[in-house]
């Protein structure tokens, strides 16, 4: 654990689900890691590729189990789509979702229309209610020229006794139909991580990611140039970690090892 020198790191980037809580229930120790960490000055970010949410409900979450949290902290996979499109296309851009309501309201947010006749872009979410009918749609829209984005491709997302098929279902059933890889925004690409060293102005060497993924946490960080603790609270065993190839710059038990690890 000697990869990470202490004082230069100025920014830790968390992720959810696995590393700060397990479904809706925080991790134990996971508040006061994260209010030690900012009394000792250290700038929070939260990393989600979670694609139905606002910022504010996932800041609502957060702070619900007693973790200190802002809206403009959280980088999420649906915020991120919405940036995307506004920066690519401009306000007043126009857009189809197979998303949930909350993310079509996160896009609105952003001063993008819904619009299912010529749409710029065609965003594929995990939709609950989806179906072969806005499957049709999504596929005749980027047919005729919409850029077609997932949120991200993750293949299911953790419920109370288990798990259930995620946004990556959707995307597969839209790319298989259209033949084209989609614009991917979350993890593992690095987009949501490049945005958060320019708002803040961050310099790579200055920034951890602590998360309990290999295949999506510790590859994003490896991708993007930055530093990363695996934490085995989430869905990474210990014997994982001996196999694999993508090894992380630190391993910890959980999120409540970090300040002593830092501070
Ligand atoms: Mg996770």
């Amino acid at each position: 654990m000697k990869a990470i020198a202490k004082e230069a790191i100025r920014a830790v980037i968390f992720d959810l689900d696995g590393t700060l809580y397990r479904g809706k229930k925080a991790i134990e120790g996971a508040a006061e890691c994260i209010a030690k960490l900012r009394k000792a000055g250290i700038m929070i970010f939260f990393l989600s590729n979670a694609g139905t949410n606002k910022r504010e409900e996932m800041a609502r979450k957060l702070i619900a189990m007693g973790i200190d949290a802002k809206p403009e902290e959280v980088y999420s996979s649906a915020y991120g789509a919405a940036r995307y499109i506004r920066e690519r296309y401009g306000k007043g851009s126009r857009f189809y979702a197979i998303a949930e309501k909350s993310m079509i309201e996160e896009l609105e947010g952003f001063g993008l229309y819904f619009d299912d006749e010529k749409p710029d872009a065609v965003v594929v979410s995990l939709d609950r209610n989806a179906n072969y009918g806005k499957i049709a749609k999504a596929y005749l829209l980027v047919k005729s020229g919409a850029e077609f984005i997932a949120t991200n491709k993750d293949p299911d997302y953790p419920v109370e006794n288990g798990s259930m098929p995620g946004a990556g279902a959707i995307v597969a059933a839209v790319e298989a139909s259209v033949q084209k890889k989609p614009t991917l925004i979350g993890k593992p690409e690095t987009r949501l991580i490049d945005w958060m060293l320019h708002d803040r102005k961050l310099k790579k060497s200055e920034v951890l990611l602590v998360g309990d993924s290999l295949i999506t946490d510790v590859a994003v960080a490896k991708k993007s140039g930055i530093k990363s603790a695996l934490v085995l609270s989430g869905i990474t065993t210990e014997k994982q970690i001996k196999k694999t190839r993508i090894k992380p710059d630190a391993v910890l038990r959980s999120v409540k090892e970090l300040p002593r690890m830092l501070l």
